[in-house]
């Protein structure tokens, strides 16, 4: 569902205090009906390391709005990704995108741009990079996130 956003970024859009780039996105998930969807060892580290966003995640879990997809999820995609070939080293993040049909992705890696916008990695829709607040239109949901169609997708 909704907004992932990429472990080498974690600590500077959720550690605080949030860059006026990174304002929109948190914006959206407090207020406005967002979410972010989280999950893998990578960006559980990136938490385990920055309390101020362990305790943001931690406040919007509470609170139905960041969603933890299933670690098990995440590697059935992975091996998926892996036989279909990726270029970046975060084969991690497209797997996160694949099982939870977030299409929003927070990030500034340049290989995992490439990825992520390949339609043989994700489709339907496609997935959109965010990376400045000129890009607040992207922060939405979508049909494959389930949102939108009112379904609801199995919770960790
Ligand atoms: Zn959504």
């Amino acid at each position: 569902m909704c907004v992932v956003v990429d472990a080498n970024r974690a600590s500077v859009v959720l550690g605080g205090p949030v860059p006026d780039d990174y304002k929109p996105v948190i914006d959206w998930i407090s207020r406005r009906g967002g979410r972010l969807v989280y999950g893998g060892s990578k960006f559980k580290q990136e938490l385990a390391r920055v309390r101020a966003a362990a305790l943001l995640v931690q406040n919007w879990r509470s609170r139905g709005l960041a969603i933890e997809i299933a670690e098990a999820e995440i590697a059935a995609e992975l091996t998926v990704v892996e036989t279909i070939g990726y270029g970046s080293d975060d084969p991690h993040v497209i797997a996160l995108v694949r099982a939870s049909g977030a299409r929003t992705v927070v990030t500034g890696d340049a290989d995992l741009m490439l990825d992520l916008t390949n339609p043989r990695l994700v489709s339907r829709p496609r997935a959109k990079i965010y990376r400045s607040p000129g890009h607040g239109p992207l922060l939405a949901h979508t049909v494959s996130c389930g949102v939108l169609s009112g379904q609801r997708r199995r919770r960790t």
